[in-house]
């Protein structure tokens, strides 16, 4: 054998992700998993009845590689119902994936080259930077910061956001609602970083993921409807949180055809296709009425409500989060060390496991997510309580 690493270079500094290595350690310690987030509630009967009925009646061979024409249909008349996202043709601007997660790296890999930069909010989803590493470009990132008397949000400056810009940025990669922090990009701050993808001639991909998971007064804007960024946004969402169904793995990207395009030949060599009678019930999914949508922000309104209440009986402040169904808890004045041995303590000694979230930022930025640890509130009402009776009782 020669000295060469078994492992190829792309995936050599990865190691296993926040989510497996905390969701294991909860199961080993019996703790309440508050880290991963996945929800611990079923998605809607009359959906599960529609894959059933989509097995039984022989949807069971491989969909075209862009996707189930009735979920390509389902999928641009959701936009325009909810987001107000309207001209989105199934044919030409959809392909359906393998969860957003597949979506993401297609993406990547369909507009971004070796060299290329591509600019990224910090904290960042944990795939994003392994993504964007994979095809080698290089990451830049503006750091939000934590709201404060001036900001009543996560925020960000402007002048970071220009710096991060620069000759080389090819694609900047949104999420809105964001995970982790919950916050949610206004109309005026899509606008503004439209401008500088106009200036740098820079594609954008926006992952809303949690489109339907916003509290008010904040509101979901889709960034394709944003005019500065109309024509240069790949929308990337999937079924997984709307329908907590995140087994399904079933998303999807909506873009201009020529952006479409790039995406779809990438899609076409990664998975070809995405599980067909899942496909055929997630279209029964987004047309599902008004009321499962406003059923399912206001359940997730009163688990957000009640795990603040949870944690602040347990000392733990935090700050209500705009979107998404995790929250960022300050843990800084807990005596119980940085976030890793934080959150290492609460799953091996308390019983509940949370997710470190200096894992999501770069090296410069780290520093930002030590004082914090993220808890999931898509678990049910007896789960959450049971969560801060430990809490109350572990750190009081
Ligand atoms: N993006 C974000 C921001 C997420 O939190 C997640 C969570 N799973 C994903 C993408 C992946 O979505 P999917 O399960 O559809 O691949
Ligand atoms: N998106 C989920 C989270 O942030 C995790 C999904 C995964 O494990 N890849 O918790």
């Amino acid at each position: 054998m020669s000295g060469r690493s078994i492992l190829a270079q792309r995936v050599a500094p990865l190691g296993t992700t926040v989510f497996s290595e905390f969701s294991a350690l909860a199961l080993q310690h019996g703790a309440v998993n508050l880290g991963q987030g996945f929800p611990d509630f079923d998605g809607p009967d009359a959906v599960k009845e529609a894959a059933h009925q989509a097995i039984v009646s022989g949807i069971n061979q491989y969909a075209p590689s862009t996707g189930l024409k009735v979920l390509r249909e389902a999928i641009a008349e959701h936009g325009a119902r909810f987001h107000g996202h309207t001209g989105i043709d199934p044919d030409t601007m959809v392909t359906v994936t393998s969860g957003a997660t597949e979506a993401i790296l297609c993406v990547l890999l369909g507009l971004v080259d070796p060299g290329d930069e591509v600019v990224v909010f910090a904290p960042v989803y944990d795939s994003y930077d392994a993504n964007i590493a994979f095809v080698g470009a290089r990451a830049r990132h503006i750091p939000l910061r934590p709201p404060d008397a001036a900001h009543p949000t996560w925020w960000f400056s402007p002048d970071e956001a220009r710096a991060a810009f620069g000759p080389r940025t090819r694609l900047l990669l949104l999420n809105t609602p964001h995970n982790p922090t919950g916050k949610v990009f206004t109309r005026e701050e899509l606008a503004f970083l439209g401008t500088l993808c106009a200036e740098h001639d820079a594609y954008v991909l926006s992952d809303e993921v949690y489109e339907h998971i916003v509290f008010a007064p904040a509101w979901h804007v889709r960034a394709a409807t944003v005019p500065e960024l109309a024509g240069r946004t790949v929308t990337v969402s999937s079924g997984g949180k709307t329908f907590s169904l995140t087994g399904w793995k079933v998303g999807w990207i909506i873009a201009p055809p020529a952006l479409r395009d790039a995406v779809q030949r990438a899609h076409q060599f990664v998975t070809f296709a995405t599980a067909s009678p899942l496909q055929a019930a997630m279209a029964v999914a987004l047309r599902l009425p008004d009321a499962y949508f406003e059923g399912l922000r206001a359940q997730y309104h009163a688990r957000r409500e009640r795990l603040l209440a949870g944690l602040a009986r347990a000392g733990l402040s935090a700050q209500a989060p705009e979107g998404s169904y995790f929250l960022l808890a300050d843990i800084s004045q807990k005596g119980l060390g940085d976030d890793l041995a934080f959150c290492r303590h609460l799953v091996t000694r308390v019983g509940v496991a949370a997710i470190p979230p200096s894992v999501f930022y770069p090296p410069e930025h780290k520093h930002l997510g030590r004082g914090l640890a993220r808890f999931a509130f898509c678990k049910s009402d007896a789960v959450l309580d049971e969560a801060a009776r430990r809490l109350e009782a572990g750190l009081r």
